[in-house]
């Protein structure tokens, strides 16, 4: 939690909540309370409404058609990776790859840098606060590399601890790869101290940003790092859909992810020349509306203003931490000076399955469980969390309801 940021008192939220039709869901006789943003986030209808007319006017393959579907699709295709060179600041679309999502984009990079870069006895750091999908596809790799991983620990705040961070360099070192914003603990970590000391190395870095890139300002040049990720569908765009940011230098290097079409240049039985960047890597037929599709959404954040959402959702999150600490029976798991809007909690002898149940009958929705992050539950020694996630849709009245419905939790297992 940030309570150096401005507070955003002009934000209208309720205004804001018209553009989502989804929240007049009821959910038993009561309102939805949609607090699972982290999980995946609502869509506003300019999303909805964008993907209904490109099926309904320009649906068509991309890259390959001179007809006049084509080149309309082609066209907002492409369009759409200018928006996102845009959103986050890259220096060109080459360096912008569409992926299925955050984990794709992740399994890309563990295959064709470890084929491209590693050897045996070589090494990459992690984290101990990592999703799994920036665990597995390294684990993958350094089997297949016979490489080793080294997994930076974090203190029982949820902080890196970053003194260790420099001890696990050494000359085998050939990338790290971290979470921006934790899923699980909602820890915001000094991505650029991490960047700047892994180059003093001169060792990239990769940036998970599943959990970030809807909740703060996104600048890969001021960052530095040599890989971003993210997902559509957390940035109130579609499902389907995701981005891997590379730097040219690197991704023209890299060995292609998979063969097929649009990925090559020319094709014979004796040689197969690849495509140029970023299509070296978009083999087959992409998920053409779920980008144009993410257009729309990261449009209609910009219009927003990233920075009035930040400063909203801090203030969410101010209010619930303040709110949830009166709740003797219960304890926040992760709390980090700098935290994203997230608040993982248990409750004295119970279930994250039982809170959860109940909540879901007062309308409320949460997610339960070990948010696909193991080694965070094993740090704590719990099999589970709650976990309630703010979107600036979200309002104080919601987290008012949260509180009774915690309390209710409580009487009910009283
Ligand atoms: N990393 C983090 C931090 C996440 O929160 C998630 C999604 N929960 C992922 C990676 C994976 O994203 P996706 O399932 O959209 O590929």
């Amino acid at each position: 939690m940030n309570n150096s940021k401005k507070i955003a008192v002009n934000f209208n939220a309720q205004k804001i909540r018209e553009d989502f039709p989804i929240l007049n869901t009821r959910v038993r006789g009561k309102n939805l309370i949609y607090f699972d943003n982290a999980a995946t986030t609502q869509k506003p209808s300019c999303v909805i409404e964008r993907i209904k007319k490109y099926y309904e006017h320009e649906n068509s393959n991309v890259h390959r058609g001179v007809h006049y579907l084509s080149e309309i699709a082609t066209h907002e295709y492409e369009n759409s990776r200018e928006t996102v060179k845009n959103f986050i600041n890259a220096t060109s679309t080459e360096e912008i790859v569409f992926t299925r999502g955050t984990t794709e984009a992740i399994n890309l990079v563990a295959y064709s840098f470890g084929k491209t870069f590693i050897s045996e006895g070589d090494e990459i750091i992690i984290t101990e606060m990592e999703h799994h999908s920036n665990i597995v596809p390294w684990q993958l790799m350094c089997e297949d590399r016979k490489a080793k991983l080294k997994i930076l620990p974090f203190d029982d705040n949820g902080e890196l601890i970053l003194d260790e961070y420099e001890k696990l360099f050494n000359e085998k070192t050939k990338l790290v790869s971290v979470v921006h914003i934790s899923n699980s603990l909602g820890t915001i970590n000094p991505i650029k101290q991490i960047i700047d000391i892994a180059h003093s190395y001169a060792i990239p870095v990769l940036i998970d940003g599943a959990q970030s890139i809807m909740h703060s300002k996104i600048d890969v040049q001021d960052l530095g790092c040599d890989f971003f990720v993210f997902s559509g569908h957390k940035v109130y765009g579609p499902t389907g859909i995701g981005v891997l940011y590379g730097k040219k230098e690197l991704l023209d290097q890299m060995v292609p992810y998979q063969g097929g079409g649009d990925m090559i240049k020319s094709v014979t039985f004796s040689k197969t020349i690849y495509n140029d960047l970023p299509y070296k890597f978009e083999a087959g037929t992409p998920n053409i509306a779920g980008a144009i599709g993410l257009k729309s959404a990261l449009e209609y954040l910009t219009n927003i203003g990233i920075e009035q959402i930040s400063s909203y959702e801090n203030e969410l999150l101010i209010y619930a931490t303040e709110k949830l600490s009166q709740i003797p029976q219960l304890k926040i798991i992760g709390t980090a000076k700098e935290k994203g809007p997230i608040i993982s909690f248990i409750l004295d002898n119970i279930h994250p399955h039982d809170i959860g149940t109940i909540l879901d009958y007062e309308g409320i929705a949460v997610r339960t469980g070990h948010h696909c992050t193991q080694p965070v539950m094993e740090h704590f020694k719990i099999p589970a969390t709650t976990r309630a996630s703010f979107s600036f849709y979200n309002t104080k009245e919601e987290i008012d309801f949260l509180f009774e419905g915690i309390q209710k939790v409580i009487k009910v297992f009283s």
